[in-house]
């Protein structure tokens, strides 16, 4: 069976579309220059990591293995004690944080939920689906949390377990929540039932190779992280890890007979091929790589920023982000470069696969733009 002509040639139509609709986006944090056609012919295998990546199953068209060297691969970049980590490759960075939450509830189920205003969307969702109590806190002008008001909220609540769920970079500002501020926080208000997890999905696979390195990992306090695999790294299907503390993990862990694996994951079938791209990914560039596309990301950022300053716009990042910040620009412009835009703040991301020409290209339509009379 084939298809016929018609239908294969929408899909040759839509193949288009997307290249150039990938090329021109400059607003979402995702990464574009990746390349896995060597991995083609895993596209042939019902590859499915059902269960604990830690634990055989009976299942074994699986990825396992892999995964367990991305986990490790992660847990290292992330400082975790040895022998003390665990994690997995989840379906993206909310999976994740909704895992981070999950744990923290478990481990303390009357405590409270702290988290900042600017916090990513799903995160209500999730307090909401695992019925944890929460508050809201405040953020600073960059999208910051604001310490002051967390000090404030927490001191009230004294006498239940902390539970803070830390920004490890906001969507719109790629503001970084400090775990050492934080952690200063409670112990000032001797909270010692308390649980840290950090919200890295972009930052995770930038902030390790950033000097000085920001506060957000295990050695800084954090009790798992979760970071998006599309984001930093880069995915043609959205993935990311979460890594938690094992001796955490194993309180909550329940053997199931039907799978003969552990049911410690949120999904029951996980996907077997992200696992692989990640693999690969780390393989081919290896912690010098990373630190390359990390510095290339940032430069272009500085680049983006000392444009748009000499057109006079009131741009803006913050320290070492590659997320510049501007007031809301045009509809024509938001809409030929993908750019999101809140509370009247458009932001445009340097990810990895943007080039100084879609820059040039960028300030160029901005000044067109004003040219002609345009706000
Ligand atoms: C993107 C993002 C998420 C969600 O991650 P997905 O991989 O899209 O599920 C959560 N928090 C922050 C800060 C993000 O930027």
């Amino acid at each position: 069976m084939e298809l016929n002509p018609s239908d294969t040639h929408r899909l040759e139509k839509f193949l288009n579309e997307i290249k150039d609709k990938t090329d021109s986006f400059l607003g979402y944090p995702v990464s574009k220059d990746f390349d896995y056609r060597g991995l083609f012919e895993f596209l042939q295998y019902p590859l499915n990591n059902l269960g604990d990546p830690f634990t055989k199953s009976t299942w074994q068209v699986d990825s396992r293995k892999f995964e367990q060297e991305v986990i490790e691969f992660m847990a290292e970049l992330f400082r975790a004690e040895e022998n003390d980590f665990w994690g997995y490759v989840t379906n993206g960075g909310s999976e994740g944080n909704l895992y981070g939450l999950y744990l923290a509830r478990e481990l303390y189920p009357s405590g409270i939920a702290y988290f900042s205003r600017e916090t990513h969307y799903s995160v209500s969702k999730n307090l909401h689906l695992l019925n944890m109590r929460h508050i809201m806190i405040r953020s600073s002008e960059n999208g910051e949390i604001d310490y002051e008001d967390l000090y404030e909220t927490i001191k009230i609540h004294r006498d239940k377990p902390a539970i803070i769920f830390a920004n490890i970079g906001t969507t719109m500002t790629e503001a970084k929540d400090d775990l050492t501020k934080i952690r200063e926080i409670l112990d000032r208000l001797v909270i010692t039932e308390r649980y840290i997890h950090s919200d890295a999905a972009l930052c995770g696979g930038l902030a390790p190779f950033i000097t000085p390195r920001p506060p957000f990992d295990f050695k800084d306090g954090a009790d798992s992280i979760s970071v998006s695999g599309h984001k930093s790294f880069g995915s043609p299907i959205p993935c990311g890890i979460v890594i938690a503390r094992k001796r955490n993990v194993n309180r909550i862990a329940r053997s199931i007979a039907y799978i003969g694996s552990l049911d410690t994951t949120i999904t029951g079938s996980r996907n077997g091929l992200t696992p692989i791209f990640l693999w690969y990914l780390i393989k081919k560039e290896g912690m010098e790589g990373f630190k390359k596309r990390v510095n290339d990301a940032l430069e272009m950022a500085d680049y983006t920023l000392r444009c748009l300053k000499n057109m006079g716009i009131d741009a803006w990042r913050n320290p070492d982000a590659i997320t510049v910040v501007l007031p809301e620009v045009p509809e024509m412009i938001k809409e030929k470069w993908q750019l999101a835009t809140a509370d009247g703040r458009t932001h445009l991301i340097c990810m990895p696969g943007v080039r100084r020409e879609q820059i040039d290209e960028f300030v160029e339509d901005l000044k067109q733009h004003r040219e002609v009379g345009g706000h």
